[in-house]
């Protein structure tokens, strides 16, 4: 037992036996029961609790600034205690109070916007910057709904859908032409940190980069095209000598890479600069483009190389049109390009269902071409970026088609996915979500063309 209560126990023993003994002494001359002394006792000893009681009252109304009130036994240790906890409980504060200073003080220096808001998305809290970016009107703006200042249907519909792993850029509320990237971070029960970055010259520099090679690569469309025209006229001339025929050759060769290069460019800047139109999209008659894109394959097909095709012929996609083809034929003449003779391609269109019960539409292509080491697999969508360049270049590639292909992907909301090894092949697949499904009308001629190869490959 805690001396603290055995001091307790002999308080009460000592005022008992102290009544005993007074019972004893008095009943020489006096008729007073031993109840009436026990009684006397207790009532000293509630009296001793009374008295405690009242001074820990007046030092909890004094507000607990002084040390607590001498005491011993069961009442020392209650005085004692509190006040080690009262302690602790200012040391807890004054860190916290440190600590939030500290953060204050820290976001209210950072260059990009932060505002803090609780679980309605109502302004608790912004920093100085915050204040510039978004014209805040200083502490009137507490308790305002974010929406309200953010009124840009992206920023809505991004906290809606709650995918905060990634920012969005909408345009600034207050000033004209300025971009904000904004993220929302949640934390705690339901708030919001609101990280607000300027990006007005990023994207001022991304425009004119983009713009500089989409004019660029305008400006070298006409001269190339008199080039590849004289060049043809001077190849047909039957007065040039014959040791002309191979430079002409290569002329022409060089004047097609340049074509498609510059081609490349501009489309893949138009994906770039363009926002996806919903109401250029269409259901996509896959199976017919994937027939088109086959023949067109075996046709350019300048090796050994079988070219097959497994094809749902009642699977569409909600679309562009010429976007998907160019997607899926970047695949499929890769596919073509990187593989040796005897080479063998597989095109896949078809309907999965995912563990989680979700249905998605599946294009890939698969060949058992050089493969590509993992290493390279991180950068291989970026533009220009080859793992070999000499076997790119000569076989016509631009560097450029991945790129194109992730940003047609992006534009449909489709993921692209990468599976390869060195030797071995590769697998390129574009995944579709169950939104841009659509069931294609079944006694469509291509369709039947495809579904047919289809039944004689299986056989
Ligand atoms: P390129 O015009 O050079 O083919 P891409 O952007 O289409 O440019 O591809 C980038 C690089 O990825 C290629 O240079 C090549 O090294 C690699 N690659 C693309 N597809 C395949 C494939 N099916 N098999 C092996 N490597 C591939």
């Amino acid at each position: 037992m805690r001396t603290a209560w055995i001091a307790e126990f002999m308080l009460l023993a000592f005022w008992l036996v102290m009544a005993a003994l007074a019972w004893l002494i008095s009943s020489l001359w006096l008729d007073i029961g031993l109840g009436w002394w026990v009684a006397l006792a207790m009532a000293l000893v509630a009296l001793r609790h009374i008295r405690q009681m009242q001074r820990l009252d007046r030092w909890f109304r004094t507000g607990r600034t002084t040390q607590p009130p001498e005491s011993w036994g069961v009442w020392g240790e209650v005085f004692e205690n509190y006040y080690r906890l009262q302690r602790r409980y200012n040391k807890r504060k004054k860190r916290l109070a440190r600590v939030i200073r500290e953060f204050r003080e820290s976001t209210a220096a950072m260059p990009d916007g932060t505002v803090v808001l609780d679980s309605d998305l109502r302004i608790t809290w912004f920093n100085d910057a915050a204040i510039k970016l978004l014209k805040l009107a200083g502490n009137q703006d507490i308790g305002q709904p974010i929406t309200n200042l953010l009124r840009a249907p992206l920023f809505d519909h991004y906290m809606r859908t709650a995918d905060f792993g990634r920012s969005v850029e909408i345009d600034s509320p207050s000033d004209i032409g300025k971009r904000l990237a904004v993220r929302a971070v949640p934390y705690g029960q339901g708030q919001y940190l609101l990280l607000l970055r300027d990006i007005t010259r990023v994207k001022r520099l991304e425009n004119m980069r983009r713009d500089f090679v989409a004019n660029a690569s305008h400006e070298l469309r006409s001269p190339l095209t008199v080039l590849a025209g004289y060049l043809e006229n001077l190849s047909d001339d039957e007065q040039i000598p014959g040791v002309w025929d191979g430079p002409l050759d290569e002329m022409q060769v060089q004047c097609r890479r340049m074509t498609t290069l510059i081609n490349d460019l501009l489309e893949l800047s138009r994906l770039e600069t363009d926002e996806p139109a919903e109401s250029e999209e269409q259901p996509v008659q896959v199976p017919d483009l994937i027939r088109r894109i086959k023949s067109e394959a075996e046709a350019q097909s300048y090796h050994q190389c079988t070219i097959e095709s497994d094809v749902d012929p009642d699977l569409g996609l909600a679309g562009v049109d010429n976007e998907i083809y160019s997607a899926f034929s970047n695949l499929v003449f890769n596919a073509i390009r990187y593989t040796e003779d005897d080479g063998h391609v597989l095109i896949r269109w078809q309907r999965e269902k995912l563990a989680n019960g979700d249905a998605i539409a599946r294009f890939s292509v698969k060949d058992n071409g050089v493969g590509i080491d993992a290493k390279h697999l991180p950068f291989i969508t970026q533009r220009f970026y080859r793992v070999d360049s000499s076997r790119s270049r000569p076989q016509g590639g631009t560097g450029l088609g991945l790129a194109i292909v992730k940003h047609v992907l992006q534009r449909h909301e489709a993921e692209l996915d990468i599976a390869s090894e060195p030797g071995v092949g590769s697998t390129f697949s574009c995944i579709f979500a169950e939104e841009r499904l659509r069931a294609l009308d079944p006694i469509d001629p291509g369709v039947a063309d495809s579904s047919e190869t289809n039944d004689a490959q299986r056989a």
